[in-house]
């Protein structure tokens, strides 16, 4: 990129992602730059970046994915992948397809003797098999740490190769922040794919940029909100074609669903090709879907439309959540979730009256602090945990806040007894203001029915011994703005 941004989220000033306190506690550090970097001592696991590389593409049509891994890093693309094939059955597709993935198979006489005639190999039966117009290869911490220059190898190749070859340099020891993986994915769409050319500008062409969590209905939503606006999407990178990815250098302007997908491809566009972009929320709740649909209207100066929907909408919709809010009122909320969308449910359940006393989230930054300023505005003081997959420091959270209702991954909480539930949905519509009453009716619902997960914590106990939630849950993070025995049972 020609920002040289290395698309390593650490080396963003200000980024966080080991740390644990109170919101207000945390707020005001970061604001007076006192937070201080952190690590575990112990940590239970971290999600790689290569799976965020891999998912980001993995629904490109006419492209094939080379993982240059030993077999096992493949692992984690089954989600993304049974994701793809779910989404294909949702767009009506007939035949449905699943990701072409080859993976090179590193082994013990590889990391010794280099991988490059596996690599090699692997370009090669891509091209036999499938014929695809992209080939994207994807390093990994072997490939990596043995040195294999697959930049050279793949210039070398291409110069047989009508396919265009990509390599994506997302090792997982290169970041803690798994998010790095969609900017790895990013740079090189930017260095090898949009560099080479420059289309002219389409007035009304909006980039929209969705990971793949985004459902088919959530889709479908968004484009018919901007196309209010009179703008014509490119919905990328997700179920998007080698063409699609081209027309990017021609849109007027662009906006992406999650605040954390894509917001460093945009700075970029913005840069090199005068592409201006809105960057805000997750259109989820009333306050996230005003100011994400408010945003993105300015930019085609069309705000006026915006805000004549956006009230023509409340009339609507807020009559209705009434009913939902007696349901909900006062209900105390622990949310898990990646930053974009855990930052955006922590906002929407104070459209149903609830209370959030705990938040689990991966990464701490600006746009974070942006976010709980504006919940510390309307929640009480409630726990944060910076962590990406930290289940131990979770449970003992839960079982000494004790919260009415989980929001998140309920695969430890649910064991608890509480309810569960998640506002991450990719088969439904959560998005828009119809999604404000989709995702009510679902928490209330869970939380009136919780007879599964009550069952659950007779019969599924959790790993942990007594002494570990009498501990402070952050007690393995050093240096943090976390004190030892803050967290409590009480507010706080
Ligand atoms: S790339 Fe590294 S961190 Fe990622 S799955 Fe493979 S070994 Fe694990």
């Amino acid at each position: 990129m020609s920002r040289a941004y290395s698309g390593i989220r650490e080396t963003r000033p200000y980024t966080y992602n080991d740390m644990g306190g109170y919101s207000l506690v945390i707020a005001e550090d970061y604001q007076k730059k006192c937070l201080k970097t952190a690590d575990r001592t112990f940590s239970q696991g971290l999600q790689c970046q290569q799976i965020n590389s891999l998912s980001a593409l993995i629904s490109l049509e006419d492209s094939v994915f080379i993982v240059h891994s030993p077999q096992g890093c493949a692992g984690c693309v089954s989600m993304a992948a049974d994701g793809y094939r779910v989404g294909q059955a949702h767009r009506g597709v007939k035949l449905i397809k699943s990701p072409r993935i080859i993976v090179t198979n590193l082994d013990q006489n590889d990391v010794i003797m280099g991988g490059e005639k596996k690599l090699r190999e692997a370009v090669s039966l891509a091209v036999e098999r499938y014929a695809p117009k992209m080939i994207f290869v994807f390093t990994s911490c072997a490939s990596g740490i043995i040195g294999d220059d697959v930049d050279a190898i793949t210039g070398d190749m291409q110069k047989d190769n009508e396919a265009l070859l990509v390599p994506i340099h997302c090792d997982g020891f290169r970041s803690k922040i798994c998010a790095s993986g969609f900017d790895a994915a990013f740079i090189a769409i930017q260095k090898y794919v949009l560099s080479k050319e420059r289309l002219p500008k389409q007035p009304g062409l909006v980039n929209l940029f969705a990971p793949t969590s985004i459902s088919y209905k959530d889709q479908l939503e968004i484009e018919r909100m901007l196309g209010l606006l009179g703008a014509e999407v490119n919905y990328i990178p997700f179920y998007s074609s080698p063409d699609k990815i081209r027309r990017i250098t021609s849109a007027q302007v662009s906006t992406s669903i999650c605040k954390v997908f894509a917001d460093e491809f945009m700075k970029e566009l913005d840069v090199s090709y005068g592409i201006p972009f809105a960057h805000t929320v997750m259109p989820i709740g009333v306050r996230n879907t005003d100011k994400w649909f408010l945003c993105i209207a300015e930019l085609l100066g069309k705000g006026k439309q915006a805000r004549e929907y956006i009230q023509r909408e409340h009339d609507r919709i807020l009559p209705q959540l009434a009913d939902v809010k007696k349901r909900l009122q006062g209900k105390r909320v622990f949310i898990c979730g990646g930053t974009g969308r855990s930052f955006a449910a922590a906002a929407l359940i104070d459209d149903f009256g609830m209370e959030l006393v705990g938040l689990e989230t991966p990464t701490y930054d600006i746009d974070a602090q942006i976010d709980i300023e504006y919940l510390n505005g309307i929640h009480n003081n409630y726990v944060v945990d910076v962590a990406n997959m930290q289940p131990f420091e979770q449970v003992n959270l839960v079982n000494r806040i004790k919260p009415d209702v989980f929001i998140g991954v309920p695969a430890w909480s649910a064991r608890f007894g509480i309810p569960t539930t998640h506002v991450l949905d990719p088969k439904r519509a959560t998005m828009g203001y119809d999604g404000i009453l989709y995702l009510g009716n679902k928490i209330a619902s869970q939380v009136e029915n919780p007879g599964f997960n009550k069952k659950l914590s007779v019969y599924a106990r959790l790993p942990y011994k007594q002494s570990w939630y009498e501990s402070d849950a952050f007690k393995f993070i050093k240096t943090s703005v976390a004190k030892t025995g803050v967290i409590s049972t009480s507010k706080g």
